[in-house]
């Protein structure tokens, strides 16, 4: 159920709706928008009645959402969702950049790459120290020395530091390091993973499952949500389709269709949604064009030397000229760069 209360609502007002949507167990989390209040309450929320809530001082109107995810929703929430780190904001008309090698492969390898993307302007730096493969044979991740080389990144280079959890188990490391906590595609329906990190305040960066719907993502996020984290940001990463010329399909419709009904933040990674370095660029591009927030993008120093995802890592040279055309291009879509 939604009620949505007036901005004057007083600190009693808001406090009664509250207490009367403790039945049940239900919860009710509340959401501070730029022109009314929004209280959602989630959980068994059929003993309250909406004309109930309609009655009380404050109170400007009560509905059910029957939809199976609403505190992500617009009707929840109708600005968009921004997250500042440090003064570099997500979701506010700048299109940022994540972007680093897929894996922390040795110190030379991942100071050598954060070097040069750093003197590129570049502050969102990624790489993966927990690496969940699809082959138990293929390299699994440095772990937590991965997790100590990423720390030794950031106070070097100052980034913003973006890094998968791959279980609930190593959850509390990865929390240590990370600015950002990427949830991979393969764990986007790890439930207790999900509740986890709903648990904390860092921000998640949820990747779309490869044979998730877009429904689905969104309840995953609200997952996360309802545990109290709304600090999310969503990643269209590509889907698994009949297609076999590419390794994934890079599902842009999702972008368009996830900002008219999600307040959250969403980017696009096209390295891994088409795979192939040469085609990474042109559907960077695209991914700017059909309006998201922001971009994730594998570059590497050596690319055929990578122990992951080398095939479709973008070498320094060709990052610095996509940076360049995305300059060009940013502005005609009304976003910052
Ligand atoms: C990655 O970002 O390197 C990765 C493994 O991504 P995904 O979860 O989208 O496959
Ligand atoms: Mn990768």
């Amino acid at each position: 159920m939604l009620i949505v209360m007036n901005l004057t609502a007083t600190d009693e007002q808001v406090a009664d709706v509250r207490e009367k949507a403790k039945v049940n167990k239900c919860s009710s989390h509340i959401i501070y928008g730029e022109s009314k209040i929004a209280i959602g309450i989630t959980g068994e929320t059929r003993a309250l009645s909406v004309d109930d809530f309609i009655l009380m001082d404050g109170v400007i109107d009560a509905m059910r959402v029957s939809k199976n995810y609403k505190l992500v929703s617009r009707e929840m929430k109708a600005e968009d969702t921004i997250i500042d780190f440090n003064g570099d904001k997500v979701g506010n008309g700048f299109l940022q950049i994540i972007a680093g090698p897929c894996s922390v492969e040795s110190r030379d390898q991942i100071f050598d790459i954060a070097g040069q993307l750093k003197e590129m302007g570049i502050k969102f730096f990624r790489a993966g120290a927990y690496k969940p493969r699809s082959s138990p044979y293929a390299f699994q991740g440095m772990k937590e020395k991965g997790l100590e080389l990423l720390a030794d990144v950031k106070k070097e280079f100052g980034f913003h530091i973006v890094t998968e959890a791959k279980d609930t188990e190593t959850l509390a490391q990865v929390v240590e390091v990370a600015d950002i906590i990427q949830i991979g595609a393969r764990n986007m329906q790890n439930y207790s993973l999900l509740e986890r990190v709903g648990q904390i305040q860092t921000p998640i960066f949820l990747k779309r499952g490869m044979a998730a719907s877009i429904e689905d993502l969104f309840m995953s996020a609200e997952y996360i949500l309802s545990q109290g984290n709304f600090n999310v940001i969503l990643c269209e990463r590509g889907i698994k389709t009949f297609e076999t010329a590419t390794r994934n399909t890079l599902d842009l419709n999702a972008v368009p269709v996830i900002k008219k009904n999600t307040h959250l933040p969403i980017f696009v990674d096209p390295s891994h949604g088409i795979g192939i370095r040469d085609k990474v660029a042109p559907m960077a591009m695209a991914g700017v064009a059909c309006g998201a927030d922001g971009l994730m993008i594998e570059v590497h120093a050596h690319p055929e030397k990578a122990l992951s995802d080398g095939i479709q890592s973008l070498t320094p040279q060709q990052f610095k000229s996509l940076l360049n055309k995305i300059q060009q291009l940013a502005p005609i879509v009304d976003k910052k760069f």
